[in-house]
């Protein structure tokens, strides 16, 4: 595969030859939101929603968009048709732009607008019939979880805290509430319904939220999205956390204890064949 190419600013360059001054403010202060979005087979998955959070992400955080709907599309659809690989994840990130470091919003300032793709590689079979081990922590972030943020230094942390337990996830709480983890969103099944956290201002609202509610439809299953303790979450038959590149994962393992039986349970089955059907119709 010939290097990667990304956008930056208006133009197509080498991942290499792309350079962005130091006084951005998404270095200098987090100041920006971004996008991921799935690519089965050449197509990208769900695009009309991920372009719908774009627009409220930035819309929450006074940028105005830099492209229209269909602009966005173009741009994508041209990122993805210059690399080969039929299963990618675009990656889009627009900050306020370059200026004299000061809180305050500059004036007359162009936002920075970067994208990029990269090879999608699916879970392995292994995550998908052994499941996740997760460990749960204090959600220690803002009250804005709902805007894609750049500035992801609470989950980045909460994703190290996991890791350092030889973890793949970190499964967040407020106040004994479930919210999400630190880079996915959070399912609980109990006595066969699927229960989620409520979208508001304290989790990010995946785009597999909207997705997971149609696939329970499709498979017979009740869903329902509402504060869940997390009594209740340690008590699950079954766990599994959704985002754009895990797909749908089972968990199987709490701060060390099995979930369940420790397997991946049967809704878990039903939902990742019903999530991949949906792949391959788009
Ligand atoms: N919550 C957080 C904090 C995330 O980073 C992600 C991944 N983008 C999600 C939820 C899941 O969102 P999506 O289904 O759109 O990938």
């Amino acid at each position: 595969m010939s290097e990667q190419v990304v956008y930056l600013n208006g133009a197509f360059v080498p991942l290499s030859e792309a350079r962005i001054p130091v006084l951005d403010r998404g270095f200098i202060f987090g100041d920006g939101i971004y996008e991921v979005v799935p690519v089965y087979d050449g197509r990208p998955f769900r695009l009309n929603q991920h372009l719908k959070r774009l627009e409220r992400s930035l819309a929450a955080i006074s940028i105005d968009n830099p492209f229209d709907e269909a602009g966005w599309r173009t741009l994508i659809a041209d990122l993805i048709g210059r690399h080969r690989w039929p299963n990618q994840f675009v990656y889009m990130q627009i900050t306020r732009g370059v200026a004299r470091r000061d809180h305050a919003f500059p004036k007359g300032v162009q936002p920075t607008v970067f994208a990029m793709t990269s090879e999608f590689v699916a879970p392995a079979a292994a995550l998908r019939e052994q499941g996740l081990a997760v460990i749960t922590a204090d959600d220690e972030r803002w009250l804005h979880c709902d805007i894609k943020s750049v500035s992801l230094l609470g989950n980045v942390l909460a994703k190290q805290a996991a890791v350092d337990a030889g973890a793949a996830e970190c499964m967040m709480f407020r106040d004994g509430i479930l919210t999400e983890g630190s880079s996915s969103n959070i399912w609980v099944v109990r006595h066969g319904r699927v229960l989620g956290a409520p979208v508001n201002h304290l989790v990010l609202e995946g785009i597999r939220v909207g997705l997971l509610a149609e696939l329970c439809a499709r498979c017979g299953l009740d869903y329902e999205l509402r504060r869940v303790p997390r009594e209740e979450v340690l008590q699950a038959d079954e766990l599994m956390l959704t985002s754009a590149t895990r797909e749908i994962l089972p968990i199987t393992r709490v701060d060390g204890v099995p979930v369940g039986n420790g397997q991946p349970g049967p809704v878990y089955q039903r939902l990742i064949e019903a999530y991949q059907a949906a792949t391959r119709e788009a």
